[in-house]
């Protein structure tokens, strides 16, 4: 990914009206199914997320 969070990309992009950030996430089709399905992509739901991978290998999983 070639775009970058540092402080002078937010204050150019804050200038724009933050109208000109490239999209950060993939746009898949859902899957018929998940392990977990986790509603809200706050720091919690993320959180969730990243430590049921990484601690318990936990991969399929949905962030609405
Ligand atoms: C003005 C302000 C300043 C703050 N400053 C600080 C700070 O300096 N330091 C600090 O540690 N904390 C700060 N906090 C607190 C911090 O932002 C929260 O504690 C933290 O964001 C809570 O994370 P969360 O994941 O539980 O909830 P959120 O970050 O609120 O995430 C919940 C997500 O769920 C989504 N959601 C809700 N309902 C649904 C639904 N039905 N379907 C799909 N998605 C849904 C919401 O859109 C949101 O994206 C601040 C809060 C506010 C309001």
């Amino acid at each position: 990914m070639s775009q970058r969070y540092s402080i002078w990309s937010l204050l150019k992009h804050a200038m724009g009206g933050h109208k000109g950030w490239e999209r950060a996430w993939r746009d898949p089709e859902p899957k018929k199914s998940y392990d977990v399905v986790i509603i809200g992509g706050g720091g919690h739901g993320l959180a969730t997320a990243y430590y049921l991978a990484k601690n318990h290998g936990i991969r399929n999983i949905a962030i609405l």
